[in-house]
C-alpha cells in the first residue's frame, strides 16, 4: 500500500472516537518494529521523523525511502502516514517535495502573525500535493530539538484562527510535555480541552508529549476529541532498558551475541511491545 495522507484517517478517529499513535522513529529497525506492530494490530500509524532525527538518518530523502520500501518489502496492509513532526518552515516545504504524506510545521516559537502566514502557506503547498498539515498553537512545554517550551494553555482564540487556516490537524497546549513528567505534573489540563474542542468544531486535536501520561487521562482526553498521540521518549526508554539488560547479563560475550543483529533485537522487540500496547490503549486495533 502506498503512503496515505494522515487526514482521512484521523478524521475517522475523531468521529469514531479513538485515537491514532504517531510513533517517532529514529532508525532501520525502529522503523521496521512500528511496521511490524502496526500490521499485528491492524492499526493505521503515522511514523514521524524530528528534524534532528532526519539528519541523523542521512536526510529526509533517506527516511522516506525507508518507509516506503519497508511497507513494500514486509507487505504491510494497514495505512501508513510519513509525517515531518515538529519541522520549521523550509524542512516542512523540503518534506512536501520529497513524498511525506504529512507534515508538521511548527511555527509556536514565532510570532503568532507569522505563525498564522507561513501555516497557510505551508497549507497550499501541502494540499496541492494531497499532503496533511499540522499546526502548533502556543507552546508545548519541556525539550524537544532544542526548541523549548515554557508549558502552557493553548489560547482559544488563536486555535480558531489556526484552525481557519485549513489545517488538517490542531497541536494545543492542554497541560501536555515532551519528554518525561515531573512527579508534580498536575496532570491534563480537561476543562481548557473542553473548552478548545468546542470552539474548534470537529477537527482532529494532537496530543503530543503522550510518553508517560496515565492511560486513563489519555483515553478521557481521546474521548474529549484528541485524535493522534505522539510518543517518542517511551519507545526510546525501552529500547535502552533492553539493551542494557542484554549487556548486563553478559549475552554480548557469549559466543557471537556482540552481532548488531542480536545485541540489538531486544531493543526492537521492546519497541514493538511498546507500540502494539500503545495502539491497544488508543483503540485503533482493527481500524486500519
Ligand atoms: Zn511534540
Amino acid at each position: 500500500m502506498p503512503l496515505v495522507s494522515g487526514a482521512e484517517f484521523l478524521k475517522a478517529a475523531r468521529e469514531g472516537g479513538y485515537g491514532v499513535g504517531g510513533f517517532n522513529t529514529n532508525n532501520l529497525e525502529w522503523t521496521k518494529s512500528i511496521l511490524a506492530a502496526a500490521e499485528a494490530k491492524k492499526a493505521p500509524v503515522l511514523i514521524q521523523t524530528s528534524m534532528g532525527a532526519a539528519k541523523y538518518m542521512g536526510g529526509y530523502q533517506v527516511c522516506y525511502d525507508i518507509v516506503k520500501d519497508l511497507i513494500d518489502s514486509m507487505n504491510i496492509t494497514v495505512p501508513v502516514a510519513l509525517h515531518l513532526d515538529h519541522g520549521d518552515y523550509e524542512d516542512a516545504l523540503e518534506c512536501i517535495e520529497v513524498g511525506y504524506s504529512s507534515v508538521m510545521f511548527d511555527g509556536s516559537h514565532l510570532p503568532f502573525e507569522e505563525n498564522i502566514e507561513k501555516a497557510k502557506d505551508v497549507v497550499a503547498k501541502a494540499h496541492a500535493k494531497g499532503v496533511s498539515v499540522e499546526c502548533e498553537v502556543g507552546s508545548i512545554g519541556g525539550e524537544e530539538d532544542g526548541i523549548i517550551g515554557s508549558g502552557e494553555l493553548a489560547d482559544i482564540e488563536e486555535c480558531k484562527q489556526m484552525v481557519a487556516t485549513g489545517i488538517d490537524y490542531l497541536a494545543c497546549g492542554i497541560g501536555n510535555i515532551h519528554g518525561s513528567y515531573p512527579e508534580n505534573w498536575a496532570g491534563l489540563a480537561f476543562d481548557h480541552l473542553q473548552a478548545i474542542a468546542k470552539e474548534v468544531g470537529d477537527i482532529p486535536l494532537v496530543l503530543h508529549g503522550g510518553s508517560g501520561i496515565p492511560l486513563d487521562q489519555i483515553q478521557k482526553a481521546i474521548s474529549m476529541g484528541v485524535s493522534k498521540i505522539n510518543v517518542n521518549t517511551e519507545a526510546q526508554e525501552v529500547f535502552a532498558a533492553a539493551t542494557r539488560k542484554y549487556i548486563e547479563a553478559g549475552k554480548d560475550l557469549e559466543g557471537k551475541g556482540f552481532d548488531p543483529r542480536k545485541l540489538l533485537a531486544p531493543g526492537f522487540t521492546a519497541i514493538t511491545e511498546l507500540v502494539e500496547q500503545r495502539i491497544e490503549w488508543f483503540g485503533s486495533t482493527n481500524k486500519g
